[in-house]
């Protein structure tokens, strides 16, 4: 069963009305570009094949009902009170589908809204670094744009699913996922600008070169997550600040010798894993479009590097993870997503993933760390109506 026929199936369980329709969105893995997006940067992700499904049926009322299969209990609110209950925060994981509904109403505030029920299901594993959050919001989003009709283009949703996050379930977060998710292409990344959102769909070519995407999902939590995360951003903005620019993106590899005058040392390596890795962003679209994937390993490679010893956000199950698939013959490898814990992604060989799925077992056991999920993930279609 698939997450549509899924949530299909738990609406009938809400409601004896039809389903109108089912939309469904991915999840999406970092290619490359790793806390770039804040400094109004570069990254190049790509949407997934697991994709969170919603189906939706009226209701003749003006209460807004969703149910997931994540939880046991539908949670509903009426549409005049949506306002309040979003205020008053507490809605848990209906916070993500009420509250994309919340900053599509007040996107779009003439736009005739009615009640309707959501049933969610989900193939994307949650807190693995593979954005389940943006596929529900994109799922939501996408249904209730239609349903209500309020027009709104791809990008305009992607920024109903970051409001509904950043200010409904109060994650402070960018826009990426929901841009990868929202936009994303089968056997293509999206090359993102996150300063002016503007976006390019690179064509990656992997199925044609026998390549695969292998994740490592440590399951490390993010302990230090938004502590770190939070110190890394202000670093970010002190280095830019010295320079007396908006953003670490008005800065190139030349700033660099200037920047280590100017700046402590911590900042500075800050500052240079930004640079470079914007800079390396840029040069792996570059070696797509010329070369293909076999010529990107090595950026993959020397992203990891800069995120573990400049901007200091890895861990030792992040590394064995990098070093194994390496060492198994991939032609690169990264941690990936906010770091202090998540998933690591190795470009590979098709023939060599089960190899190094065992080598990255073996390994984890003899460090005596907790087993991680091993799987692939392949570049596939952006949000879309699926019935
Ligand atoms: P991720 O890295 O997976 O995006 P987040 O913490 O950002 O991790 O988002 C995960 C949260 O999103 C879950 O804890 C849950 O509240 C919500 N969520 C994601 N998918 C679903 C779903 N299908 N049904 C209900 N809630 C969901
Ligand atoms: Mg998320």
């Amino acid at each position: 069963m698939t997450a549509v026929d899924d949530a299909r199936a738990l609406l009938a369980t809400l409601t004896d009305a039809p389903a109108v329709g089912v939309w469904s969105a991915p999840g999406r893995a970092n290619l490359i570009g790793e806390h770039t997006d804040y400094n109004e940067g570069f990254v190049l992700p790509f949407a997934i094949a697991q994709r969170t499904a919603a189906a939706v049926a009226l209701r003749d009322d003006d209460v807004i009902r969703v149910r997931s299969t994540f939880a046991d209990d539908a949670v509903e609110v009426s549409l005049a009170e949506l306002d309040a209950r979003i205020a008053a925060g507490g809605l848990d994981w209906a916070g993500y589908p009420l509250g994309v509904a919340w900053a599509l109403r007040a996107e779009v505030p003439d736009a005739v809204t009615r009640g309707v029920d959501i049933a969610l299901a989900s193939a994307v594993p949650v807190g693995a670094g593979l954005s389940s959050s943006a596929a529900i919001e994109g799922a939501v989003a996408s249904a209730l744009n239609d349903v209500w009709g309020t027009g709104l283009d791809k990008v305009a949703l992607a920024r109903v699913g970051r409001t509904a996050e950043n200010d409904a379930v109060g994650a402070p977060t960018g826009i990426m996922d929901q841009m990868a998710s929202m936009l994303g292409v089968t056997d293509a990344a999206t090359f993102l600008d996150c300063r002016t959102l503007q976006t390019r769909p690179v064509p990656l070519g992997f199925a044609e070169t026998g390549l695969e995407i292998l994740v490592v999902d440590t399951l490390v939590e993010h302990a230090h997550a938004s502590g770190g995360y939070r110190e890394r951003r202000a670093s970010c903005e002190k280095g830019a600040a010295a320079f007396d620019v908006r953003a670490l993106r008005d800065l190139t590899v030349d700033d660099l010798p200037r920047a280590r005058e100017i700046l402590d040392d911590v900042t500075f390596r800050r500052v240079r894993h930004i640079v470079t890795e914007n800079q390396r962003v840029l040069d792996t679209v570059a070696a797509l479009d010329l070369a293909g994937p076999s010529a990107i390993g090595d950026l993959l490679t020397a992203s990891h590097a800069s995120m573990r010893d400049d901007f200091e956000i890895s861990v030792p199950e992040l590394d064995l993870a990098v070093e194994t698939t390496l060492a198994a013959g991939a032609l690169g490898a990264r941690m990936t997503g906010g770091g202090f814990g998540g998933a690591a992604i190795a470009l590979i060989p098709a023939e060599l993933v089960p190899a190094a799925t065992d080598a990255v077992y073996a390994a984890f056991a003899a460090s005596g760390f907790r087993t991680p999920n091993v799987f692939t993930v392949t570049p596939s279609e952006g949000a879309r109506r699926d019935a």
